[in-house]
């Protein structure tokens, strides 16, 4: 394939996307080379997914010894590394039940069928509004964009479905003036990704757990971005001590093998019984057998342990890059999804800076036009944290001057 070109992605694409001017063609650990082998630190693993790193060992033996064996079955037929994996985050989870599927959208996607199900197999038809928050962000499908509460994620899409309303994050009032028996849902993620990596404070959280009860509504958690070990806890609600009756799970849950997972308690799970919902991919054996080594690596004795330290790693790093450049007015985050604000002469500017640093061999994130956002692999080696912030701080010294 050496005659493909970035050049050619114009050609042959639809342009939804404008991807960096490199083409990644190798990846171990948490570094990538591109085709003309020139080498990157990743600090964003694709979007918060790659969390063993590219290529991790133990996860190319499950992929490679279940290709070998059965990929595919439908759901006309069910298959050990789907229980096996189901087994293993109820075991580890608040929850009694799983629903696979392929992406964090259709994870969402079943957590909103479900929650109206339930509560109008419950209460009826009025029962059917869902309460989510501004700059919420919850997927792509046309349920999921009219959760979202990203107005340019809708703009062009409308009409969009009915019965939706959006209140601001951290703003227990606005729920309580918001929240009602009519209420079937609220949904918020714990710590706000694309929306700028805004972490939930405890009594929000809380708070919102004490509404959903009083109201006979379910709190349904997208974890779709702050799960899979990246707070160093399996899940923030974990960490946050606050449960949901719905958590929805993706990007990490795979390291980078596509696959989502709705999981709830038996109660909820009831609602969705033969028939009422599907995926024709959901729960096939290829994905459910890399996901369980994900699971099972990551929950290894002290492997999460060192997701903290790691995260403190780059905060002390980044803070001693703005005592020279002044350029971060806030650095927020939890564990290793981390976001630093640019100060207000630069907002708008982040994407200037991730290209820069691509220049310099540092791969990162932005999380809307003011954030940098850092969602490096969770078993990234100190040298490499060390490394790629040397490089981001020589990109910055090209743009700042
Ligand atoms: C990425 C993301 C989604 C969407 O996941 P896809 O796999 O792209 O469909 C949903 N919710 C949150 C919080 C996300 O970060």
């Amino acid at each position: 394939m050496s005659d493909i070109t970035r050049e050619q992605f114009d050609d042959v694409m639809v342009p939804n996307y404008a991807p960096g001017k490199i083409i990644p063609v190798r990846g171990e650990g948490s570094h990538i080379w591109d085709q003309d082998g020139r080498e990157y630190i990743d600090f964003a693993g694709g979007i918060a997914v790659s969390a063993l790193g590219h290529a991790h060992p133990a996860l190319v033996e499950a992929l490679t010894s279940q290709g070998n064996k059965l990929w595919h079955l439908s759901n006309v037929m069910t298959n050990e590394p789907a229980i096996a994996l189901a087994k293993k985050l109820t075991d580890l989870t608040f929850a009694d039940k799983v629903y696979f599927c392929n992406s964090g959208a259709e994870a969402n996607e079943a957590a909103l069928k479900l929650a109206r199900r339930h509560a109008w197999l419950k209460h009826g038809d009025d029962k059917h509004e869902i309460i989510s928050t501004l700059s919420s962000f919850h997927g792509r499908t046309l349920f999921t964009v009219s959760v979202g509460g990203q107005a340019k994620y809708k703009e062009g899409f409308e009409p969009t479905p009915g019965g939706i309303s959006h209140v601001p994050y951290n703003d227990l009032a606005a729920m309580e003036a918001q929240i009602s028996d009519k209420t079937a849902a609220v949904i918020v993620e714990p710590i706000q990704g694309e929306g700028g990596v805004t972490p939930g404070k405890k009594e929000y959280l809380e708070g919102l757990r004490a509404l959903c009860d009083k109201h006979d509504a379910l709190l349904i958690f997208d974890e779709v971005q702050s799960g899979v070990g990246r707070t160093g806890e399996l899940y923030a609600y974990q960490k946050y001590g606050v449960t949901p009756d719905v958590l929805t799970t993706a990007k990490a849950l795979g390291g980078g093998f596509p696959i989502g997972a709705m999981l709830t308690t038996d109660e909820c799970a009831k609602s969705l019984g033969v028939g009422t919902h599907g995926s024709t991919y959901g729960g096939n054996p290829l994905a459910c057998s890399v996901s369980l080594a994900v699971i099972e690596t990551l929950t290894a004795p002290g492997v999460l342990d060192g997701v903290e330290a790691k995260g403190q790693r780059i905060r002390d790093g980044l803070a001693k890059i703005n005592e020279r450049f002044h350029l971060f007015k806030e650095v927020r985050g939890m564990g290793l999804l981390i976001g630093a604000e640019l100060v207000d002469e630069w907002q708008g500017k982040a994407k200037e800076f991730l290209g820069a640093a691509l220049d310099e061999g540092a791969m990162l994130l932005v999380a809307g036009p003011n954030v940098l956002r850092f969602a490096p692999s969770l078993i990234i080696p100190d040298a490499d944290i060390d490394e790629g912030l040397a490089r981001l701080e020589k990109a910055i010294e090209k743009v700042v001057g």
